[in-house]
């Protein structure tokens, strides 16, 4: 793969220059030069010259078996927040265990921060085999480059068959990248991910055309094969403090810590305060609730039951809750122990944010609403009856 600009077409009109989103161009002897090291080949320049001065040469799609036998091991990104493992990764790290197991290979973790050494023996007591440590102060926080090069080169130097990094603010905006520098696939946002048993290679399932099919999409002619999982999507296994692995510190390139970004100060989110993803019990309203003022209703459940309130993208869209509380496919992923769902219809986009909770309980007067397709516990009923006697007996169960 690559590019170059045919300089007998070129006259230096500079229009590239203007398009090309990585600042790779520039204008020298009415010629124009592409910076290799800046430019990623996205090819937004080939239409924006009128001269069709620039030739960008991609490799055909092809079906040739490649040999990826050195290609070994299921890795996670494990993502670090003051110098705190964040649970996602524990997820990850969970799943990776599986699908190493039936790759019969190991799972590493790649744990980049500082100050982070405390938290390497408890990822390996979460399922990992080998824990590849990058400490430095100018990695306590993420930064988007420093992050990348860093993981990029362990990458290269320990190819790994399969990598995986949580949905979160953090991993989508390493990963695309990490992907584009190493040529890579990525399947964003899987909802399950599992491995064909006769191709040994990994199944990645997400919701695709607006959540109406759920995909199952595969790289096989790339190597690492790369997805995105958000929080909740798969349990925490419990740690086993018995468990043993190995601690590999890495040194890094000084060059690989340069950034054109500096972080100026961490604020922590407001919507954390709604903390839904850690609820044990969530009670959710969806368009019954018919106002915001009915929203009432389920916060005296949710108090009572020590639960946080959720919605579906119903109730947000109509503006009676903000979307900090929506679950589902562009709202938060949960899996709490209990789900009541009050007067949600259960449409694919919705239950793909909530269908780990261990328990569903839905209250719907629809007996054919799709959300008791996947309800432990279905209530045919008005909400607005059942919701108040809901809470009218826990009170007096729980004596509160
Ligand atoms: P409805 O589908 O209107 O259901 C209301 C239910 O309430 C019905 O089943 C009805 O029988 C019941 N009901 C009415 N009155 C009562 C009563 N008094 N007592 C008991 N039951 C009653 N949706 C999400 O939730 N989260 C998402 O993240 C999300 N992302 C989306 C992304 C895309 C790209 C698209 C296209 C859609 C997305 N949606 C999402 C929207 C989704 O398709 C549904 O439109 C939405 O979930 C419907 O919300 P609802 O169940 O509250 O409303």
């Amino acid at each position: 793969m690559g590019i170059q600009v045919i300089n007998d077409k070129c006259v230096g009109c500079s229009l590239c220059v203007k398009t090309c989103p990585f600042g790779a161009i520039i204008i020298k002897d009415k010629k124009a030069i592409i910076d290799l090291h800046k430019c990623n080949l996205c090819g937004a320049c080939v239409p924006s010259c009128k001269f069709k001065a620039i030739l960008l040469e991609k490799p055909e799609a092809t079906a040739e078996k490649k040999d990826f036998s050195g290609y070994r091991g299921v890795w996670v990104f494990v993502e670090q927040k003051k110098s705190k493992v964040q649970s996602v990764s524990y997820e990850l790290i969970g799943k990776a265990r599986e699908l190493a197991d039936k790759l019969n290979t190991y799972v590493g973790a790649v744990l980049i921060g500082n100050a982070v050494e405390g938290e390497a023996q408890n990822l390996i007591a979460g399922g990992a085999d080998t824990v590849y440590l990058v400490e430095a102060v100018q990695l306590a926080n993420f930064l988007d480059e420093p992050y990348t090069n860093v993981l990029v080169s362990l990458i290269r130097k320990y190819k790994p068959e399969i990598v995986l990094s949580g949905a979160t603010i953090i991993g989508r905006s390493l990963i695309a990248r990490v992907a584009v520098k190493i040529n890579a696939g990525l399947t964003a946002d899987c909802t399950g991910l599992d491995i064909e048993a006769e191709r040994k290679i990994l199944l990645q399932t997400r919701p695709a055309f607006g959540g109406n099919i759920m995909a199952t999409i595969i790289s096989p002619n790339y190597r690492p094969q790369m997805a995105t999982v958000r929080h909740k999507v798969f349990i925490q296994p419990e740690l086993n403090k018995s468990r043993k692995g190995k601690i590999i510190k890495e040194q890094f390139h000084i060059d690989d810590l340069v950034s054109r970004t500096t972080l100026i100060d961490v604020v922590e989110e407001v919507e954390n305060l709604v903390n839904l993803a850690e609820a044990d019990i969530i009670v959710s309203g969806g368009r019954a609730m018919g106002g915001p003022e009915n929203f009432k209703m389920l916060r005296d459940l949710a108090e009572v039951l020590g639960a946080a309130v959720g919605s579906s993208r119903a109730a947000v869209d109509a503006g009676w809750i903000p979307y900090s509380h929506q679950v589902g496919q562009t709202g938060r992923t949960v899996a709490p122990k209990i789900y009541i769902a009050c007067g949600i219809s259960g449409q694919i986009q919705h239950l793909v944010g909530m269908q780990s909770s261990k328990i569903i309980v839905a209250i719907n007067k629809d007996p054919d609403a799709p959300i008791f397709k996947v309800a432990t516990y279905c209530i045919v009923g008005d909400i607005f009856e059942i919701v108040p006697a809901l809470t009218k007996k826990f009170k007096e169960v729980l004596r509160k």
